[in-house]
């Protein structure tokens, strides 16, 4: 079996990574990093791709061309597109295509209420969260989960945006209101203030933290998100943190993922896992190449679409 392994990965492959945008740090990476190893990489535009689902030999158009012969691909769907972008990527799988994060998996992560639930449930450590429905349950669910100060989330946000620190009740409450009146989902975290505005964003591979740094905040704000100015550096991780961020993901099924981590008193809490981890930051603050671990990852897996679907 491994002697098969070898002669697959020896193989040029044919290897598509969706992404609306080709000139994207981590989408160029992808790609150079691919050929380097003598693959064919292709960007394709994931809203560009249309598709035929009623047919006993499914395909995917792209700009006129009939996509075949991949043998993977590495789904880069950004939030704002994921329903259009999980359809894709179905089909791809539909078609014996390897996945590099599957959509079952990147489903489940891009809800941030049910993956907390799965990680709970597997006793991963998170910060004290809660979420409710109804205005007039507030006061009790600020209880429920310590008190002010607090975070406050848009479910749907991201990169720092829609994350809101309320420092007493009363701003918690107005918050919370202001939110529900313009029917936003959100959910209410306790303030992991001894994190001092840093967390940790592990990268991820195949069940291997293969890079890892620190976000720092700027002065004066809580969110160490690189797009709002925060500062990464290298770090050591304990082992604790690493199993975490390991379990973490085998949890949310994906085989590539960023997790990001807050150091709270009770030992590494996860804030969130996410399937689309940018690399621009981690590489540029490691010198790891990561691109290129996810082009070992894709040959270590990658077999030929042909067999597959003669096997189905
Ligand atoms: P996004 O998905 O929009 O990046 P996060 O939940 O990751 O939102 O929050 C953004 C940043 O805010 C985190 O990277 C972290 O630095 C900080 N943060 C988030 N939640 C908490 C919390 N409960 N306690 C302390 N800091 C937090």
């Amino acid at each position: 079996m491994d002697d098969n392994n070898n002669n697959l990965a020896k193989r040029p492959l044919k290897i598509a990574v969706l992404s609306r945008n080709q000139k994207l740090y981590s989408t160029q990476r992808l790609v150079e990093a691919g050929k380097a190893r003598g693959h064919e990489v292709h960007v394709i535009d994931t809203l560009r791709c249309y598709m035929n689902i009623a047919t006993d030999k499914p395909t995917i158009h792209y700009k006129g061309k009939n996509l075949d012969d991949f043998d993977a691909v590495v789904p880069r769907i950004g939030a704002s597109i994921t329903h259009y972008g999980l359809a894709v990527l179905r089909q791809f799988e539909m078609m014996g295509v390897l996945a590099v994060n599957e959509s079952m998996a990147i489903n489940r992560s891009r809800d941030k209420l049910r993956s907390l639930q799965l990680l709970s449930r597997r006793g991963i450590g998170l910060p004290v969260t809660g979420f409710a429905h109804s205005p007039d349950d507030i006061p009790d669910l600020l209880k429920m989960v310590g008190g002010a100060p607090l975070v406050i989330k848009l479910l749907e946000g991201t990169q720092g945006l829609g994350v809101v620190l309320a420092e007493t009740r009363k701003a918690a409450e107005s918050i919370i209101e202001a939110f529900i009146s313009i029917k936003a989902n959100i959910m209410v975290q306790e303030f992991v203030k001894e994190a001092d505005g840093a967390d940790i964003r592990c990268f991820v591979i195949d069940g291997e933290v293969i890079a890892a740094m620190r976000r720092q905040a700027p002065e004066g704000d809580f969110r160490s998100n690189l797009h709002r100015g925060g500062t990464a550096h290298t770090v050591n991780l304990t082992p604790e943190e690493r199993s975490t961020a390991i379990r973490a993901v085998r949890i949310m099924g994906l085989n590539v993922a960023g997790i990001d981590i807050l150091r709270s008193a009770s030992g590494p809490v996860v804030l969130e896992v996410n399937s689309s981890p940018g690399l621009k930051g981690i590489e540029n603050c490691t010198n790891k190449d990561v691109a290129s671990a996810i082009i070992d990852f894709i040959e270590k897996k990658a077999t030929s679409n042909r067999t597959r679907i003669a096997e189905e």
